[in-house]
């Protein structure tokens, strides 16, 4: 029976692990068979607080694994296969073997953008393909950029684009915009933003970094290169709770309710991160809302306790 678990090895997760850790709660965090989360597939990480001079993803996600590790957090490499959270304790089954029992569980399994599907996309992550523009923008001063999609996530990420980049096109797979109007005449306003209507992406190119896509227009038919240095993805993130169907309290597009804090509806379990904040998405608002999850689950056993 563990005090705290904690899923997922994210900026949130491993927060949650450190204070919990330094709290004396011993937790158990499953880390997945990839372990470290989003920010291991980004290459420099500027804005971080703490690291004037920058510091890669992965680089950050190891020192604080060490962190954790360094008060006592163990770690199972592992995918949860299962929870039941309708008893008391709570358990969890790892890989469909081992089963955990928990009096508290920190859900912290992050969230994925929604890639395009396309054959070089993967290989180009971190080194022209992105799916943040806040994170990597800064490194395409004076560059054309592609940005897929036409929601509010395109609309925002071109536009902030624009700071850096001579042209930004936005690359939409229709001649209707699904972003909302103020975005949309924010878009269309901006001089530096071109749409490429009707198309999608039929490939990225480039061998060592981005040098441009292949476009194919969605009603001709008719394919065509396109010169750039970077391809931001922005047709959506899904939240990864596929496991949690049916047991704890989702929005529409899946994200875990948060009650007050970092509580979910299920007594003993919290969300942080990525899971349950489809808005800011950023690698110190997970480490935050790790924190207070962690905050969260100590004064509830404290509670029990008493
Ligand atoms: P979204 O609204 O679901 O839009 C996704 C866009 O990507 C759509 O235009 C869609 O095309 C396109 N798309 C989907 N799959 C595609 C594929 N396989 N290939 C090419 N294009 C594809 O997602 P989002 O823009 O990330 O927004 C998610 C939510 O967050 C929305 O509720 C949005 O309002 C909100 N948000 C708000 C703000 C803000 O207010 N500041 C900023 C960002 C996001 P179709 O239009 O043809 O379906």
């Amino acid at each position: 029976m563990r005090d705290v678990t904690i899923i997922g090895s994210g900026p949130a997760g491993l927060t949650a692990a450190i204070y919990t850790a330094r709290a004396n709660l011993s937790p158990l965090l499953i880390e997945g068979w990839q372990s470290g989360g989003q920010l291991t597939t980004t290459t420099e990480v500027e804005n971080y607080p703490g690291f004037a001079k920058g510091i890669m993803g992965p680089e950050l996600m190891k020192e604080m694994r060490a962190q954790a590790e360094r008060f006592g957090t163990e770690f199972l490499t592992g995918d949860v296969s299962a929870v039941n959270f309708r008893n008391n304790p709570l358990t969890l089954t790892i890989d469909g073997e081992r089963t955990v029992a928990s009096q508290t569980v920190i859900i912290a399994t992050g969230a994925s953008a929604i890639p395009i599907g396309v054959p070089n996309e993967k290989r180009l992550i971190g080194h022209g393909v992105s799916t943040c523009a806040t994170c990597d923008g800064f490194f395409f001063r004076g560059k054309d950029l592609v940005v897929v999609g036409g929601g509010d996530s395109a609309m925002e990420e071109a536009t902030f684009l624009t700071k850096f980049a001579t042209k930004v096109f936005i690359v939409h797979r229709r001649d209707k915009l699904r972003a909302s109007k103020i975005m949309q005449d924010r878009a269309m306003k901006n001089e530096k933003i071109t749409f490429v209507w009707n198309s999608v992406v039929e490939d990225v190119l480039g061998q060592e970094v981005v040098t441009g896509v292949r476009l194919k227009n969605t009603v001709t038919g008719k394919t065509a290169e396109l010169a750039c240095a970077g391809v931001f993805i922005a047709i959506g993130h899904r939240p990864n709770t596929a496991l949690f169907t049916g047991q704890i309290d989702m929005d529409e597009k899946g994200y875990i309710r948060t009650l007050t804090g970092t509580s979910t509806n299920v007594r003993g379990v919290f969300a942080a991160g990525d899971v349950q904040d489809s808005t800011y998405r950023q690698a110190v608002t997970a480490a935050g809302s790790g924190c207070m999850a962690a905050i969260d689950a100590e004064r509830f056993l404290e509670k029990l306790g008493e």
